[in-house]
């Protein structure tokens, strides 16, 4: 089975197992119209480098600690102490208080650039985002794909680590790299890319572990270059 196939019947298998919940997943639980692209962003912020359940605890201490309303204003006029306190549940609170003050306001001086976002092209839109201050390839990413529906594939260690042991990519191959193939072969399908990215993640926390993966238990074994050396004792 060529890659292309491969990561087509990943999907596809992946599909019938799981139904991701909202409250697991940070990118799921602010799809509400009601959230803010700021308030979008600070929550994937919030959950780089920590589960999504700290996360959302986190976001929403900071909603709460600011009488309800999280926009730049609210967290640019916050005492530092205060928002390092606010977010203590997510973890380096000191550094990603850094990052909430950068984007609070990149939001407050790029008005013009903001309201045109979403006539810009993925790649446009993550350069911008990526010049703040702690914002990474998958934290633009995930805004992109999941609050502005347009064709990018964030790929987060869950996902680099699956994609790696099927052999779909190599240890090796970069982020951009991975992502651009990614979107190419669903054809800038945004559904697909949206369940492949969840769905990946899902399978990674409970199957393909970085530690000890249940591989005998796995749908995805006959596909799986990693269990295939396991078999043969090389691994
Ligand atoms: S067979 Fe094992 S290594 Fe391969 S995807 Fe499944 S759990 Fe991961």
């Amino acid at each position: 089975m060529t890659s292309v196939n491969t990561i087509v019947e990943v999907l596809k298998r992946l599909e019938t197992l799981y139904r991701p919940k909202v409250e697991d997943y940070i990118a799921l639980n602010l799809l509400k119209p009601s959230v803010s692209d700021f308030e979008f962003l600070v929550g994937v912020i919030l959950s780089q480098n920590t589960s999504d359940k700290n996360a959302l605890k986190s976001l929403n201490a900071l909603r709460n600690g600011l009488g309800g309303i999280l926009n730049p204003d609210s967290i640019l006029s916050t005492p530092l102490e205060k928002l390092e306190s606010l977010i203590k549940s997510a973890g380096l609170a000191k550094r990603r208080t850094k990052t909430l003050i950068a984007l609070a306001n990149w939001f407050k001086e790029n008005n013009e650039v903001i309201q045109k976002l979403r006539e810009l092209e993925p790649k446009e839109i993550r350069e911008l985002l990526t010049k703040i201050y702690g914002i990474g390839l998958k934290t633009a990413d995930v805004y992109i794909l999941m609050k502005l529906n347009k064709p990018t594939f964030p790929i987060d260690t869950h996902i680099r680590r699956i994609l790696s042991r099927l052999g779909i990519f190599s240890t090796t191959d970069g982020y951009e790299y991975i992502s651009s193939v990614v979107v190419s072969i669903f054809n800038n399908n945004i559904d697909s890319l949206k369940k492949l990215h969840i769905l990946l993640i899902e399978h990674g926390r409970k199957v393909c572990k970085a530690k000890k993966p249940l591989c005998t238990q796995c749908l995805l074994n006959d596909l799986c270059h990693y269990y295939t050396a396991v078999k043969q004792g090389s691994q």
